[in-house]
Formats: C-alpha cells, sequence, structure tokens
C-alpha cells in the first residue's frame, strides 16, 4: 500500500515513511493510492471483534510496511480498558468505545473516555505508541511542536508522556482555555513534556509554529515533528471507531438485515473526524449518510448547502461555547475534494491555489457538486441557543448530559434523521470540560470523572512566553536534547 498526495506531485510513499513528517513535499495530504475494500463476507466476520482485533484487522491493511506482529502488540498496547475508563461510571469500558442509546434508532457514540475526555484521545494515544515504535526502529528522537486551543495539546501530552525518544513543546494561548483544560496539560510533571504559554491568541501559537516550520535549517537541526491533524495516521486511526458502531448497532438492532446502511452525525472543525468516516465508507462500510455538523462557525455547512468553500480569516472566526470547533479552514477538508474531484491531483492543485491566496471556490459550475450526495454528505449548523436547548433536552428526555460540542452533532443529526435509519451522533468530548456552559444549560455542574475532582489545584508547570518566535525557538533549543 503506497500513499499519494492530492496535489499529484509527490513521490508516493509507504504508511511509515509518511508517519513522521507532515504535509507532502507538494503541499498536499497524503491519501491511499487506492482504497482496500472489505467484502460483505469480510464484514461479517469482523462483527463480532472486540476494539483491538478490529484495529489490527483494519491498520494492516493500511499500514502494510509494520510487521504484523509489531502491528498487534500496538493495538493491544493502545487500546486498553485501564486507557478508555474516565468516562460515565455505567459505561462498558471494555467497548473501548461504547455505544449509548437515547431511544429506538438513535445512540451516542462514546469517543470520550480516554485520558483527555475528547475524541482525540482515540487517534494520539495510537499515533504516540506509534512514533515510539518508528523512532526505536530508527534510532532517532524528535521534538514535537504543537500549537493547542484546548483539546489537541492535552491529548498529544498524555499520548507522549514519558516516552523517552520524544519531546513535546506545547504552545497555549496563556487566556483562552477553559481552568479545566489549562490544568490537563500544565499539571503533568513528565520531564519530556514542556508547556508554553503564549501572552496572545491561538493564532499567534499557530504562526509561531508555522515560522518554525519554515524555517528548514532548524527544523532539520533540532528534529522538529508534528502531531496536527493532517497527520493520516491520525486520520486511519479514526477510522476503526465508525466500524466498531456499525457493527454494535447492526447487533442491537435486531431487525436490522446484513448491510443496511447507518447515518453518522459528526461535530465537525478540522473535517479530520468525518473524513474518518469518508474513508470507512469507501472501504465498503455501509454508510448512508455523513452528517456533517458545524457551530456558528459555517465554513463547512455552508460549501455542502452551496458548493462554495470561502474559508474565513482568522478575524472572522467567531469565539463560540464549543470552541474545539472554532476554525476559519478546515485542513482535512482537502482529502475529500480530491476523492470528489476523481483524484484529478492537478485539479486539487489549482483549487488550494485560490484558497492558500485567500480565495474561495466554486464546484456548481463545473458540476462536481452535484456528486457531492453520492459522497453521502449532508449538513447543518448549530447556534449557542440551540447547543443550551439540546443539553437541555437531551438531559429531560434521556437522563444524559451531553457536551457542547456532542450537542451540536445531536441537533444537526436528529434534523436530518430519517424512520428506519439508525443515526449514531458521535460524542467528541465529555461535559466536565465544559462546564460554564452546562451551568448555564442546566443550573448545575457536570459530573467529573473519579480522581479529576481538584485537579485545578494541583501544582502547575508552564514557561510564560511573549509571542514571538525567535523566544520560542531559543526554549526549544536549549531543551531539545534534555
Ligand atoms: C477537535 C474537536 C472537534 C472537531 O473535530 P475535527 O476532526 O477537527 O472536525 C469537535 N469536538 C471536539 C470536542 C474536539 O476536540
Amino acid at each position: 500500500m503506497k500513499y499519494l498526495s492530492t496535489r499529484g506531485q509527490a513521490p508516493k510513499q509507504s504508511f511509515l515513511q509518511i508517519l513522521l513528517g507532515g504535509l507532502a513535499p507538494d503541499g498536499g495530504l497524503y491519501l491511499p493510492e487506492s482504497y482496500p475494500q472489505f467484502s460483505a463476507v469480510e464484514l461479517e466476520f469482523m462483527r463480532d471483534m472486540d476494539y483491538r482485533q478490529l484495529a489490527f484487522t483494519i491498520l494492516s491493511r493500511l499500514a502494510d510496511d509494520i510487521e504484523p506482529d509489531d502491528l498487534k502488540a500496538l493495538c493491544d498496547k493502545t487500546y486498553t480498558t485501564e486507557a478508555y475508563c474516565h468516562g460515565r461510571p455505567d459505561s462498558d469500558f471494555s467497548q473501548i468505545t461504547p455505544l449509548r442509546k437515547l431511544e429506538d434508532g438513535v445512540f451516542i457514540l462514546e469517543l470520550s473516555n480516554g485520558p483527555t475526555l475528547a475524541f482525540k484521545d482515540m487517534a494520539m494515544q495510537l499515533l504516540g505508541n506509534l512514533f515510539e515504535h518508528a523512532l526505536e526502529q530508527a534510532g532517532q528522537d524528535i521534538n514535537i511542536l504543537g500549537a493547542t486551543s484546548g483539546d489537541t495539546g492535552s491529548a498529544a501530552e498524555y499520548a507522549m508522556r514519558g516516552k523517552h525518544n520524544v519531546r513535546v513543546f506545547m504552545l497555549s494561548p496563556e487566556h483562552g482555555m477553559t481552568r479545566f483544560q489549562q490544568a490537563q496539560m500544565y499539571s503533568l510533571q513528565d520531564a519530556n513534556i514542556f508547556n508554553i504559554a503564549i501572552k496572545g491568541v491561538f493564532d499567534e501559537c499557530q504562526d509561531i509554529v508555522k515560522a518554525v516550520s519554515n524555517d528548514h535549517a532548524f527544523k532539520a537541526k533540532y528534529r522538529i515533528g508534528a502531531v496536527n491533524s493532517i497527520n493520516w495516521a491520525r486520520v486511519a486511526a479514526q477510522v476503526i471507531y465508525y466500524f466498531k458502531a456499525y457493527f454494535a448497532v447492526t447487533n442491537l438492532a435486531v431487525a436490522m438485515e446484513a448491510g443496511q446502511p447507518v447515518d453518522f452525525s459528526v461535530p465537525s472543525g478540522n473535517f479530520g473526524n468525518v473524513c474518518a468516516g469518508h474513508i470507512a465508507r469507501m472501504l465498503g462500510l455501509p454508510i448512508r449518510r455523513l452528517i456533517v455538523a458545524t457551530n456558528e462557525n459555517d465554513v463547512l455547512d455552508e460549501f455542502f448547502r452551496t458548493g462554495v468553500y470561502r474559508p474565513r480569516k482568522s478575524a472572522e472566526t467567531l469565539h463560540t461555547s464549543s470552541p474545539s470547533m472554532d476554525i476559519s479552514k478546515a485542513s482535512n477538508f482537502e482529502r475529500f475534494i480530491f476523492d470528489l474531484a476523481g483524484r484529478d491531483g492537478a485539479r486539487v492543485a489549482e483549487l488550494w491555489r485560490a484558497v492558500d491566496a485567500g480565495d474561495s471556490f466554486d464546484l456548481k459550475p463545473s458540476g462536481l457538486f452535484d456528486d457531492v450526495s453520492a459522497f453521502g454528505f449532508i449538513s447543518g449548523t448549530s447556534s449557542h441557543a440551540d447547543r443550551l436547548a439540546t443539553i437541555r433536552m437531551a438531559w429531560e428526555k434521556y437522563a444524559t448530559v451531553i457536551d457542547t460540542h456532542t450537542a451540536d452533532g445531536l441537533k444537526v443529526g436528529l434534523e436530518h434523521r430519517e424512520a428506519g435509519v439508525p443515526l449514531v451522533c458521535l460524542e467528541t468530548a465529555l461535559p466536565a470540560k465544559f462546564e460554564d456552559t452546562i451551568v448555564e444549560a442546566l443550573g448545575r455542574k457536570p459530573e467529573r470523572p473519579a480522581g479529576l475532582e481538584n485537579i485545578e489545584s494541583l501544582p502547575q508547570r508552564v514557561e510564560v512566553m511573549a509571542a514571538d518566535a525567535a523566544a520560542v525557538m531559543a526554549f526549544v533549543a536549549r531543551h531539545a536534547n534534555d
């Protein structure tokens, strides 16, 4: 299995070759050169597998340059009940991603029982073990530099903590994350984790990471790597839970016949999570609809309604109560457009020349937009008022507290619900991470998983710095060989 670039101008590479890199050299994103297919017979065979077996079965098609014994060991080490038991105590943690029924035909897929209480753990935990394995084999080490507005940074740090050949330098805005999110990151005392709070906003953190990435000499000298959401291994890891959910739903809904499709609703920002759903569908999983739910930052909803992709400027990005979806550009979206455009790399390169210049593109005139529904995509948007109403509804009707992002997904999912088709709404975080909005909606604080009751009062370890790339580079250089 080789991977090619969405812009068609980069050499084909294997899974391990693209694991530690970011963008392809031509600026594109990597995708399999063709999608392996799981037949109906194979799907039946996979139906009763546990999460680890399923992960191994799917990843061995996508990462066939990892020795099967090694890959098996990596899956077994990653998806343990101990790592994914931080959610609601009444969940069946042995499922890793338990399916919770709200009512007949409507389900929540729990993806937030990992160590940082957001779905990003699902992929990042695997990435940590893959990095460690690949670096060990190559006899190398790496310094990961990243920027976070909340969930990615903590997921990366918990995945990489204690790994001897990885150091993490994570930039976060000094203000802007919830106190809980800050405490999750800054209370880590591991010697290979460096938290840097920047006196500025998230975009300034991201600009510093970009500046460092563009300094090729520095990047090479200090072996700088990334864990951002365009990383293919993260997308691949997320494919697994679509399969797990599909089998769980169809096992529950006894009336369903083999091969009957299911709808998924996905709270979306960078298009990473729903892109994994698209890949699962391309691999042969019977998914009818992929429902893209956005918040007030509706760049994706606009595309799926009109065919116009119009990334916003950072200054136009709204700060909402589902902050992990506050994005102006959906970085993984290019992967879907590549498939939509019949895998025409030259065409994608031309479209992204416009995007990179700050412009938009419109797929209606060329007729390409007509094919969007054939890929199952549909969308909707949700506002702060919708979020509050949906959190209240879920509490009153189903006696369950959901987080703000999951509420966006449930709201939009229910709008597109069709009789006879099971609807799975992906839970992307636990409510404990976004306490203030839960209090606003329900007048009470959400429960916290055991052990995290007093996380804000733990000692914190964080370097506060000005929004200055040179200062950050000097800090990295000082600690890069610790
Ligand atoms: C990252 C994140 C999202 C958005 O996921 P994408 O893959 O970027 O579309 C949604 N909800 C939560 C809680 C997140 O952390």
